[in-house]
C-alpha cells in the first residue's frame, strides 16, 4: 500500500528526502560543461555557467572551467545589465564578441584580448542563468555554432528546472509534514491515503491505522447527519468548505477544531482527491476559558465575580424579571484575616460561598468585594409580594450564616450585615437596585451588624440628603452660609473664663444644619481643611474683640476651637495657627485647640508630631469627649495636653448612676494627679454642678449656664456675670 503523500510523491516512511543540495547540480553542470567545451571549434576550453539569483537583479557564477582565480573573483557575481553577461540576461538574446571592447566592463587581473559566446538559459521565456564560453580573438560569429550552444543552454534550462521542482517539493513536503496544520488526503471516495505528523499527533491515529478509512473514524457524534451532508454538498458545489467541528480523538476525547475542504479537480473538472486541513482549537478554546474564569470568576470561591453579575443583572432584569437582591459584608474580616492568616480566611470566604450557591439555586451568588457578596433571586412571586420576599431572603441568609464551621481547629462563625433590595413595579437598572441594597447595607452596618435591612424610601431619601450635603458643604464657607456660636465656660467661682466655639451651618433651602451631621460629611468630602480654616479665622476676630473690650475678669480669656483629626494632618493647621498667633501675640495664650480623645488615641505619628507643634507654639490642647474612646490617662500622659473633658454622656447620667459618677470622680481625680486641668461638658442642672464641684472639677460647661449663643450674647453673658454676684466655691 502507498503510504506517501499522494500529492507530492512522499517516501515511505513519511520522512523527509535528504535535502538536494546545490553541490548536486554544481557537479552536473560542470559534467556538461565540461562535454560541451570539447567541441573542436572552442579552442580555448574554458568556460562557465550563471543562475540567475532570486532577487532578479544578479547572476551567479555556479561552475566553470578554466577559470583563473581573477576570474572566478571578479565574476562571481554579475550585475543585470552589466559587461556581457549582464546584458545578455537583461536582453534574453545570445551574444557574440570577437574580442574585448567597451561592453566587457569586467576587467582582472592578467586578462588578455578573447573572445566569447553568451548564451541565455531559458524556459518558457524566462532567463533562468547564462551560459558562457571563451572563443579565439577574432573567432567570427558562426549561426551553427550559435544553434548548437543554443541546445546545450536547453539541456542546461531543464537540469536546472528538474533540480529547482526537486527542492521546492521537498520543501512542500517538508511544509505539509511538519506542519502544524493537520493534513488529510482521501481518494475522491474519501478514503484516506495520506495524513501528515499533526495529524497523528492531534488525533491519536497514526498513519498505518487510518489509511483506506474515510474520516467519518473521527466522528465525534456531537454533529448530526444533516451536518455532514450539508458540508459536503457544498465542497462538490464550491469546491471548498471551512468551519468549526467537533472531532474524536483516538482516546475517545473529544476535540474542536476549525477545518478546511479543498476539492482538487482534473483538467475536465473531476474531482481527484480530497485535502483537508485543521487546527486543533482546543488549546485556543482552553485560553479563552481559562480567560473567561479569569475575567468573570473569582479564583478563591469559584463564585461569579462582579462584572459576570452585573450581566447577568442586567440581562434578567431586561427580561422584565422580578428580582430580589442582597448584598451580604462580613464583619470584621479583616480581623479573621489579620488574626488567624489568609488560609483561613479564604476558607471563611469559600465556605460562604459554597453556602450562598446552594441557596441562589437558579439566581446567581457572586463575590463582589473582598468581604463582599451578592445573592441574586430571580422571583416568579404575584407582584406586591416582592418585599416579603426580600424579608424571607434576609432571614435564610440569617440562618444559613448561622452554623459556625470548623477550620484547621479554628471555630469559625461568618458573622455578616446584609442589606435587600428589589424591583417591585418599577423599572430599575442594575446599578440601581444594587446600589439600593448597599444602601441598605451601610445603614444595616451602622444600626444592626450582623443583621439585615431592607431597602426602603426614608433609606433613600436619607441617601439623598446626603448626597445633596456633599455637593453643598464644599461650598458652604465661600457663600457665608457659615456661624460660629460660642458656648461660655465658667469656673468654680462662676466667672466666665472663655467659650467653645460651635459651628452652624444654615442652608438658604434646607435650614440649620446641625454640626454632628455635616462635619463627618465635611471630613469625607475634604472640605473640612477649608472649613476649619474659616473657624480659626473667624474665632480669633471674636477673641481679638474680647480683648479689646475686656469683659473679663480673668486676664486670657479661652477660646477652645475644635479640630478634626482630618485638620491636624493638614501642614494648612500650624501654618495658620502660627500666622494668627504672630499678627496678634494675646492670642497665643488665649486660644485651645480640642481634639476628641478617638481622634489622638487611633492617630499616626505624624498626627503627635503636629501636636507636639502646635505646643510648641505655645497653644493649649484640649482632650475632648474623655472616656468615650477607653483610653488610659497614664497613656495621655505622652500627650502635650493640658486639658480634659470629660464627656457629656457621663455628666447626665452621673446623678441617675452611681457607677458613672464615682467614674466621674476617679477620672477627675487622676487627671488632677497627673496635673491636667478638667473641664466637664454637658451640665445641664444645678444637681450635676454642685457634684461637679464637690469632686473637685476646674471648668463647667454646659445648658445649665447658657447654650451655645452669638458673639453679642456671649460678650453680654459674660458682663452680666462679671458684674453679678459671685458664688464663692471652695478650691479642693
Ligand atoms: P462637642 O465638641 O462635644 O461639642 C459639644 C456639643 O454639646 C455641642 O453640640 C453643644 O451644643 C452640645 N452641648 C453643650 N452643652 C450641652 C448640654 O448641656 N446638653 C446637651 N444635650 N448638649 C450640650 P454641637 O454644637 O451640636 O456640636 C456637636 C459636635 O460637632 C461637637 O461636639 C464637635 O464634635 C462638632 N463641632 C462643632 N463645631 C465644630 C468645629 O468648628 N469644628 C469641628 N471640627 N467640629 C465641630
Ligand atoms: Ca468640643
Ligand atoms: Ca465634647
Amino acid at each position: 500500500m502507498e503510504h506517501g503523500n499522494p500529492f507530492m510523491n512522499m517516501p515511505e516512511d513519511n520522512d523527509l528526502p535528504p535535502c538536494e543540495d546545490e553541490s548536486a547540480l554544481r557537479e552536473v553542470l560542470r559534467s556538461i560543461l565540461d562535454t560541451l567545451l570539447q567541441l573542436p571549434w572552442l579552442k580555448t576550453h574554458a568556460g562557465g555557467i550563471f543562475l540567475v539569483e532570486p532577487d532578479r537583479e544578479r547572476l551567479r557564477l555556479i561552475s566553470e572551467i578554466g577559470f583563473s582565480d581573477a576570474i572566478k573573483q571578479s565574476c562571481a557575481q554579475v550585475a543585470f545589465g552589466h559587461c556581457l553577461c549582464g546584458r545578455v540576461a537583461c536582453s534574453g538574446e545570445t551574444l557574440h564578441a570577437g574580442c574585448v571592447d567597451h561592453r566587457h566592463e569586467i576587467r582582472y587581473e592578467g586578462m588578455g584580448d578573447h573572445g566569447h559566446y553568451v548564451v541565455p538559459i531559458r524556459h518558457e521565456g524566462q532567463v533562468l542563468g547564462v551560459l558562457v564560453t571563451y572563443v579565439e580573438v577574432g573567432h567570427a560569429r558562426d549561426p551553427g555554432e550559435i544553434r548548437v550552444l543554443e541546445n546545450f543552454a536547453g539541456i542546461l534550462a531543464q537540469i536546472i528546472l528538474a533540480h529547482r521542482q526537486r527542492l521546492d517539493k521537498a520543501l512542500a513536503d517538508l511544509i505539509l509534514s511538519h506542519s502544524a496544520h493537520g493534513v488529510v488526503i482521501t481518494d475522491r471516495n474519501k478514503r484516506i491515503q495520506w495524513v501528515n505528523r499533526a495529524f497523528e499527533r492531534v488525533s491519536g491515529y497514526r498513519l498505518e491505522e487510518v489509511l483506506g478509512k474515510t474520516p467519518a473514524i473521527l466522528s465525534s457524534g456531537r454533529h448530526d447527519r444533516l451536518f455532514y451532508q450539508e458540508m459536503w454538498r457544498r465542497i462538490d458545489r464550491d469546491g471548498h468548505w471551512q468551519g468549526e467541528i467537533w472531532n474524536r480523538r483516538k482516546d475517545g476525547r473529544v476535540y474542536p477544531e476549525f477545518l478546511n475542504i479543498v476539492a482538487l479537480r482534473d483538467e475536465r473538472g473531476e474531482v481527484l482527491r480530497y485535502a483537508g486541513m485543521f487546527v486543533d482549537l482546543s488549546p485556543i478554546k482552553a485560553a479563552e476559558e481559562k480567560i473567561h474564569r479569569l475575567a468573570y470568576y473569582d479564583a478563591v470561591t469559584g463564585l461569579p465575580n462582579l462584572s459576570l453579575l452585573n450581566e447577568r443583572l442586567a440581562r434578567t432584569l431586561a427580561a422584565g424579571a422580578a428580582v430580589v437582591l442582597a448584598v451580604l459584608d462580613l464583619d470584621h474580616f479583616r480581623a479573621t484575616n489579620a488574626a488567624l492568616g489568609r488560609r483561613t480566611g479564604d476558607a471563611l470566604l469559600t465556605e460562604i460561598g459554597r453556602r450562598l450557591k446552594e441557596l441562589a439555586g437558579e439566581g446567581m451568588a457572586a463575590r463582589t468585594g473582598a468581604s463582599e457578596f451578592v445573592l441574586m433571586l430571580p422571583c416568579r412571586t404575584p407582584l406586591g409580594c416582592l418585599k416579603d420576599e426580600a424579608e424571607r431572603l434576609g432571614q435564610r441568609l440569617l440562618e444559613a450564616l448561622q452554623e459556625p464551621f470548623e477550620f484547621e481547629q479554628h471555630l469559625l462563625v461568618p458573622d455578616a450585615s446584609i442589606g435587600v433590595a428589589w424591583n417591585e413595579g418599577k423599572e430599575l437598572d442594575g446599578e440601581t437596585l444594587l446600589r439600593r441594597a448597599h444602601l441598605a447595607l451601610a445603614h444595616c452596618k451602622a444600626q444592626a451588624r450582623g443583621h439585615y435591612l431592607l431597602h426602603s424610601a426614608e433609606l433613600q431619601e436619607a441617601a439623598e440628603y446626603r448626597h445633596f450635603l456633599h455637593e453643598a458643604i464644599a461650598h458652604a464657607a465661600e457663600r457665608g452660609e457659615l456661624r460660629l456660636l460660642y458656648q461660655p465656660q465658667l469656673d468654680r467661682e462662676g466667672q466666665v473664663t472663655g467659650a467653645e466655639a460651635l459651628l452652624r451651618w444654615e442652608h438658604p433651602e434646607k435650614g440649620l444644619i446641625p454640626p454632628d451631621v455635616f462635619i463627618p460629611i465635611a471630613e469625607e468630602r475634604g472640605a473640612i481643611i477649608d472649613i476649619g480654616r474659616w473657624v480659626l479665622e473667624e474665632g480669633c476676630r471674636a477673641l481679638g474683640r474680647w480683648l479689646n473690650s475686656a469683659p473679663f475678669n480673668v486676664q486670657a480669656p479661652r477660646l477652645a476651637v475644635n479640630v478634626s483629626p482630618h485638620q491636624l494632618l493638614s501642614p494648612v493647621l500650624i501654618e495658620d495657627l502660627r500666622r494668627l498667633c504672630q499678627k496678634d501675640d494675646r492670642l497665643t495664650d488665649c486660644l485651645e485647640v480640642e481634639i476628641t480623645e478617638t481622634g489622638i488615641m487611633e492617630s499616626s505619628d505624624r498626627a503627635l508630631d503636629r501636636l507636639a507643634e502646635i505646643a510648641d507654639l505655645g497653644l493649649r490642647i484640649a482632650i475632648d469627649d474623655f472616656g468615650t474612646g477607653h483610653s488610659s490617662l497614664a497613656r495621655l500622659r505622652h500627650f502635650p495636653v493640658q486639658v480634659l473633658k470629660i464627656d457629656r454622656g457621663f455628666v447626665s447620667e452621673m446623678h441617675l448612676n452611681p457607677s458613672d459618677a464615682a467614674l466621674v470622680k476617679t477620672i477627675i481625680d487622676l487627671a488632677h494627679t497627673l496635673g491636667f486641668e478638667v473641664v466637664a461638658e454637658g451640665v445641664e442642672t444645678a444637681e450635676q454642678h454642685a457634684m461637679l464641684l464637690d469632686m473637685g472639677c476646674n471648668i463647667f460647661q454646659g445648658y445649665h449656664f447658657s447654650k451655645p449663643v452669638s458673639g453679642e450674647e456671649f460678650l453680654e453673658y459674660a458682663r452680666r456675670r462679671t458684674d453679678g454676684p459671685r458664688k464663692m466655691v471652695a478650691t479642693p
